[in-house]
């Protein structure tokens, strides 16, 4: 049998070589070290917060070391493909500060090393395939018409996945398999003008019995089985699978190191075949665990349905892309949180990013800590920053706090900016949604009662106290000034006005000048807990502060004559 003759055959529009598709993929020039990596989904439509980690270490990768960070969109398999995938990936990236150098874009493709689409590279696969054919190392496996139909019926392909299957059963199987390699020269002329359809398989080559040697960045040394099953490298429509189209890829797009899901490990001795086969040099791989998460007192990989894993859910609830990416740098490199702790402003690009420092088992979503993170990430944005994204938010997601912030923006800011500049900054929002039910008592149209009086006061005391605060009330005196007031309140009402005492005498007053406060409080902002109260009433204003100090006597009073009727 002429193996050359049975690739012309299945093959004869195909002139081009290999050599000839390599003249169109030159060598990449780049400084000595730089990485080549990409991310290489397939536009399934559905966009995991996994995927930021892949993401996330081939961009730092490329461009940490002058290199190039591309978009290869893994379109072969048409039935998963779901309309604006592609576009909605890109943009997510975009709005986590990833973008891509090279690849396919949504206004079309930039570089050279196009398509970026394996859809439109099967002229690419079957020059490859044809060579292999030709050299002996793979060969057509045809299926008539009604076995075709039959097939599309049936889901074997899951059948087959699924079955138990019993030792004799498959050697048999294998074995059945493996006469199709002996496919002659007329064989292959009778199914072609037949019309049937054929799939190449690679011819393998390999002994189950031997291992040989793989290095992962991540895992480091592994020794695997050898590959000794034909699987398949083109379908029957000519779509490549993914085995055989990465390897013609990476190769092609000179990727230098390969960032994947550990999904694909089980695979390396297939992939370690196909590049010796191909003749082409292996790229470095590291294989990411699965992104798992506490179920209980174990770990659970974090799946589809779990909360927190579509990716879409963390702009909706408000998490700033910058506290997403600081929280998987985290997760990441396990000396990212000194880094940071050192240099609390610094941009996280700064930060060596670097493969030794990940862990083998894979990171742990947690929400207390992503939410930590958050709130220290939002603490150190300046006013101008938080307000600009928050109102972006809001735009999208709460148009009544977007009209509020929008519609008096200098009021908004002096809001935002309570808190934030020192050297311990407030830490009160881990996401934007958190910012309204803050905020919401500066303005009169969202303020209201949320505590009431603790009932152990008596409101005539209150009363009082409130009285003479909206007496004396002058905004501008100063918080210390300010302060002396409020002890001459609780002076005159018997109240303690040193903390000390009262500490340790506290039978002998009503309450002390800390309580005086909170009924001001109260009053100015309907809740027991609130930025510091001599800021709130500057922003706020002095008439505004006393109208609502009023509302509030008055309120006591109604309370008290409804108890006396
Ligand atoms: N298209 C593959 C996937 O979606 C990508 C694997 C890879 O990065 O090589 O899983």
């Amino acid at each position: 049998m002429s193996f050359e003759t049975i690739a012309e055959l299945l093959y004869p529009d195909i002139t081009e070589t290999p050599a000839d598709i390599e003249a169109k993929f030159p060598r990449r020039v780049l400084p000595e070290g730089a990485k080549v990596t990409r991310l290489a989904p397939s536009p399934t439509g559905f966009m995991h917060f996994g995927t930021l980690f892949p993401a996330l270490i081939d961009e730092r990768l490329a461009h940490q070391s002058g290199g190039v960070f591309y978009l290869r969109i893994e379109d072969t398999d048409a039935k998963r493909e779901v309309k604006g995938a592609e576009q909605d990936l890109i943009d997510t990236l975009a709005y986590y500060h990833i973008f891509f150098d090279e690849g396919a874009t949504a206004d079309g493709e930039i570089g050279i090393y196009g398509p970026y689409r394996q859809s439109k590279r099967a002229h690419i696969y079957q020059v490859f395939a044809k060579d292999l054919i030709r050299r002996g190392l793979a060969y057509p496996c045809f299926t008539s018409e009604s076995e075709y139909e039959q097939l599309k019926e049936s889901d074997k392909k899951a059948e087959l996945m699924n079955k138990v299957w019993d030792p004799e059963e498959l050697a048999k199987e294998k074995e059945q398999l493996r006469a199709g390699r002996n496919i002659t020269e007329e064989e292959v002329r009778a199914h072609l003008a037949a019309g049937d359809r054929f799939i190449i398989r690679i011819l393998a080559d390999g002994d189950p019995n031997k291992k040989i040697p793989f290095t992962d960045l991540v895992r480091g040394k592994l020794e695997i089985p050898e590959n000794d099953e034909d699987f398949v490298l083109l379908k029957s429509d000519g779509i490549p699978t993914y085995h055989f189209a990465h390897a013609i890829d990476d190769h092609l797009m000179g990727t230098t190191h390969v960032v994947r899901a550990e999904e694909w490990l089980p695979s390396i001795a297939k992939h370690l075949m196909l590049f010796r086969y191909l003749g082409f040099p292996l790229p470095k791989y590291l294989h990411l665990s699965q992104l798992m998460k506490m179920d209980g007192n174990s770990k659970k990989k974090l799946s589809k349905r779990d909360k927190g894993a579509a990716l879409s859910d963390y702009k909706a609830e408000g998490y700033p892309a910058e506290s997403v990416i600081e929280y998987v740098m985290t997760l990441l490199n396990s000396n990212f949180e000194d880094w940071r702790r050192a240099n609390p402003e610094a941009d996280y690009t700064k930060f060596p990013f670097s493969i030794k420092k990940m862990s083998v088992s894979g990171c742990l979503f947690d929400y207390d800590k992503l939410n930590d993170v958050s709130k220290n990430t939002i603490s150190l944005m300046s006013t101008e920053k938080v307000y600009s994204d928050l109102s972006t938010w809001a735009k999208t997601y709460d148009t009544e706090l977007y009209e509020l912030l929008t519609e008096n923006p200098d009021y908004a800011k002096k809001i935002l900016a309570i808190g934030r500049g020192g050297k311990k900054p407030r830490k009160d929002f881990a996401v934007w949604r958190d910012v309204k039910p803050y905020l919401s008592f500066f303005y009169d149209t969202l303020f209201k009662m949320e505590d009431d009086f603790p009932a152990q006061f008596s409101s005539h005391d209150i009363k009082q106290a409130l009285t003479l605060f909206a007496k004396r009330y002058q905004p501008d005196t100063g918080n210390s000034v300010w302060f002396d007031g409020i002890k001459a309140i609780a002076d005159e009402i018997g109240f303690a006005s040193d903390m000390k005492e009262y500490k340790q005498n506290p039978e002998a007053y009503p309450g002390s000048v800390a309580d005086v406060s909170m009924f001001i409080r109260l009053a100015v902002t309907g809740r027991m807990n609130s930025p510091d109260l001599y800021e709130v009433m500057q922003i706020l204003g002095k008439e505004r502060t006393l109208h609502r100090i009023n509302a509030a006597i008055e309120r006591l009073e109604h309370v008290q004559e409804t108890k006396e009727a």
